[in-house]
């Protein structure tokens, strides 16, 4: 059955892989955004469905509309970009909560929140488990995005408890594919572009942190099959590729697959750098039948490949 769904940052990273999917699944889709960090170039592939539409829009204001089910994938995601205005990242992440919410419980659809591990902090638990409540300093350079999420999470938890709404709650581990912005800062666009340069690849630290990269597509699907689980199941639930690296691990198998003679520069590591992150994906596997299905390899191959038409084409 063709649904009406509305995903929120639609013109973002995540977001536009996730409207060309639901478009290709035979929904109708509509694409809010406010454009902060997200770029036409990235759905204009998808204008000429007429089951498209793209609306510019800031959730931090209320929004009417009818729909079956919500993404709300609206927020900024990289540091350089949370951090370049923390106090609108914070209202993103609550007012714009609360505003998609309220639609949610007017309407009775479902909504999904796209929360992160970040809601773990600097973890001291490892791997990370949905049960863990995480080791954020609330008053650090990243507070703004990690506290922002974990106050939607709150209110995600009790819309649902005081006022039924069919909510859903993934948290969201690094993930990365084509149409990552080149310019966000974050560690997989900054080493493919540095590599494609030929300029040094940037290490924060001693590059012995760890992450956990999953390819978009593999995200995607564990994101549908999320909001098509039964109203019981709202998660919090783990999203993510537990095939955890260090950033110099990362650093050199990107310099070998896009054929780099690139050196490597450290440079200092940001405050409150987390040391250490993987998913622990047991209860995805349970609830959605889902575990990550593309090797590190094929995805930065793709990933590789885009930056470098990109790149031509400017
Ligand atoms: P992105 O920056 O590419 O996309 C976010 C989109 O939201 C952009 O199009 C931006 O313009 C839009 N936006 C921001 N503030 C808005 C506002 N106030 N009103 C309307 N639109 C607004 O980031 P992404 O990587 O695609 O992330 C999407 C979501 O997934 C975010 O909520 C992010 O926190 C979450 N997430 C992403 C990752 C990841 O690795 N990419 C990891 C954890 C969580
Ligand atoms: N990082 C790095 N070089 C870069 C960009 C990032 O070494 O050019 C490191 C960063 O310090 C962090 C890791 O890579 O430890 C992942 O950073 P990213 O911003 O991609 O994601 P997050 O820290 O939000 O998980």
């Amino acid at each position: 059955m063709k649904k009406k769904i509305l995903v929120t940052g639609g013109a973002g990273f995540l977001g536009s892989h996730l409207c060309e999917r639901l478009l290709n699944d035979g929904n109708e889709v509509i694409c809010l955004d406010n454009f902060f960090t997200g770029n036409k170039r990235n759905i204009l592939h998808l204008q000429e469905n007429p089951y498209f539409e793209v609306i510019r829009h800031d959730i931090i204001m209320p929004f009417f509309i009818e729909v079956d089910e919500i993404f709300n994938l609206a927020c900024p995601a990289s540091p350089i970009h949370y951090q370049f205005n923390p106090i609108k990242t914070i209202k993103t992440s609550v007012a714009g909560s609360i505003n998609m919410l309220g639609l949610a419980k007017r309407i009775k659809a479902r909504i999904l929140q796209a929360s992160t591990s970040e809601v773990y902090g600097d973890p001291q638990v490892h791997p990370q488990t949905e049960d863990y409540w995480g080791h954020v300093n609330p008053i650090g350079s990243r507070a703004c995005y990690d506290e922002g999420k974990r106050c939607a999470e709150a209110l995600f938890v009790n819309y649902k408890n005081q006022n039924n709404v069919k909510i859903k709650i993934a948290r969201i581990f690094n993930t990365y594919g084509p149409r990552m912005d080149p310019h966000d800062g974050r560690v997989v666009s900054n080493f493919i572009t540095q590599a494609l340069a030929g300029e040094d690849m940037t290490i924060y630290g001693q590059g012995k942190q760890s992450r956990s990269f999953c390819y978009v597509d593999d995200m995607i699907e564990g994101l549908i099959r999320l909001m098509n689980t039964d109203d019981s199941f709202t998660g919090p639930v783990n999203l993510g590729n537990p095939n955890e690296m260090s950033m110099l691990e990362l650093a050199e198998i990107i310099r070998e697959l896009s054929g780099s003679g690139s050196g490597i520069s450290y440079m200092d590591l940001p405050e409150d750098d987390p040391l250490q992150r993987q998913p622990d994906i047991s209860l995805a596997k349970k609830e959605l039948q889902w575990e990550p299905q593309t090797p590190l390899k094929t995805g930065l191959e793709k990933t590789i490949h885009y930056f470098r038409e990109l790149i031509a084409s400017q």
